[in-house]
């Protein structure tokens, strides 16, 4: 077993690293405090900077501009970024246009990917994903009620969806709407391109979590879709196959996100030993000389490499069998690692005290934001029965001694 990182990647991450430090965690401070719209024209100039350095798209193929970088590869490049709030977004890896990348290139015509794909990896535009709706279970999406029906040469979408991220300021939504209501239940619903500028796409609102609204990019949106008609043309792979087609997405989609959430943990247990090193709680004594408070260092070190073995693991399980055949190993990492990464941040904001609770520190942010990880894409409960009945099936039939 070779745990060597490749000499290209070590160039590689050591620039992404650098370029974090320097050129984003300067910005957060105003990312924080001020509306996104006024570091915005910033934003774009580090995009810039990243493009000239030829580390834009890390995980997105050659031919439309990006890196090209293997799922092992791009794991290491989102662990790196993962450490500010600004580092996918800036680099051309965010969710959910990446997610929306891998699937227009595996399943978009050629139209579609000259229209859709080709702006969207070069940046020059933005998409949000729309599954999951106000009055039905996200964690059962095969009960979804948004319909498409055929009408002439279109399609005619109804219904009611939320949390289709970043849909403020999107050029498209990739919809997800009941299309064969008389099929098996998986094959009932399909993937819809829409763009927002269609008649009958109304973004209700951003919906305010944990205090926040956002804005743009950083933005959930609830969104009514209202006799929205769009060509038949921009169906997304075979009707019906929407389920097929989402689990595609989902697989590598798990890996950037437990990688980003390593980052993070990176990052606050950076922000935890430095401040437990500095803070001087009795003369001459720090935080860090304090037993619980090492504890909760060597607790982290130990939880966050093993959390970092696994998705790494699961994405070269994907590389070698496919996301369908490392579907334990996903289901693992996911609950596993956010579980991981909220322990981290508690601990790290605990150690902080009264400066944990301010926006002073990134911590904060981290714990409002990243508590939603235990949640999308699969709640913690759904992959923990799904991993639990696959094992339990290994034992069924046999007899244990
Ligand atoms: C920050 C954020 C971003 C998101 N982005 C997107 C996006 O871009 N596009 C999109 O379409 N959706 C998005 N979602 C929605 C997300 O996918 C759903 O919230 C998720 O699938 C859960 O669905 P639900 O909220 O309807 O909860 P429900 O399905 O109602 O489940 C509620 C809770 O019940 C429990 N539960 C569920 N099933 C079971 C079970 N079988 N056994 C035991 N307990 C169970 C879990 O604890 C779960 O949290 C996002 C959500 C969040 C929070």
């Amino acid at each position: 077993m070779d745990f060597e990182v490749s000499d290209k990647m070590k160039v590689i991450i050591g620039m992404i690293n650098e370029f974090v430090d320097k050129e984003l965690m300067p910005m957060e401070q105003d990312f924080l405090s001020k509306p996104l719209k006024t570091i915005l024209p910033e934003i774009e100039r580090k995009r810039e900077m990243v493009k000239k350095m030829e580390l834009w798209a890390p995980n997105h193929p050659k031919e439309y501009g990006g890196m090209g970088l293997d799922l092992v590869e791009h794991a290491l490049v989102s662990e790196a970024l993962g450490r500010s709030p600004l580092g996918h977004y800036v680099f051309g890896c965010q969710a959910p246009d990446a997610g929306n990348i891998e699937i227009l290139n595996m399943f978009g015509t050629a139209e579609q990917k000259e229209k859709y794909l080709r702006p969207l990896i070069e940046g020059k535009i933005r998409s949000c994903f729309s599954m999951t709706e106000v009055d039905m279970p996200g964690s059962n999406p095969v009960m979804l009620e948004t319909t498409a029906v055929k009408d002439g040469s279109d399609y005619v979408i109804n219904g009611q969806k939320w949390y289709s991220s970043s849909a403020d300021g999107a050029e498209f939504a990739i919809v997800m709407a009941v299309t064969n209501p008389e099929a098996p239940p998986y094959l009932r619903a399909s993937m819809i391109i829409v763009p927002t500028s269609t008649p009958g796409f109304n973004l209700v609102r951003n919906i305010s979590v944990m205090g926040h609204a956002g804005e743009g990019y950083f933005s959930h949106g609830e969104i009514l879709y209202q006799s929205c008609r769009v060509p038949q043309a921009n169906l997304l792979g075979t009707e019906g196959h929407g389920f097929v087609i989402a689990q595609e997405r989902l697989g590598p989609g798990r890996i950037h996100h437990c990688m980003r959430w390593i980052g993070i943990c990176n990052r606050v247990f950076d922000l935890m030993c430095s401040h437990a090193l500095k803070r001087e709680i009795s003369a001459g004594k720090t935080l860090a000389t304090k037993q619980i408070i090492q504890s909760w260092i060597a607790e982290s070190a130990a939880e966050i490499h093993s959390a970092r073995l696994m998705v790494l693991h699961a994405a070269w399980m994907i590389e070698k069998v496919g996301a369908s055949e490392a579907r334990k190993e996903i289901s693992l990492i996911k609950f596993m690692v956010a579980g991981v990464m909220q322990k981290v941040i508690d601990r790290a904001l605990q150690v902080h005290g009264g400066l944990g609770m301010t926006d002073d520190t990134i911590i904060s942010f981290f714990y409002r934001h990243e508590r939603a990880a235990r949640i999308y894409d699969g709640a913690d409960e759904v992959h923990k029965i799904s991993v639990a009945k696959r094992i339990l099936k290994g034992y069924e039939g046999k007899r244990i001694r």
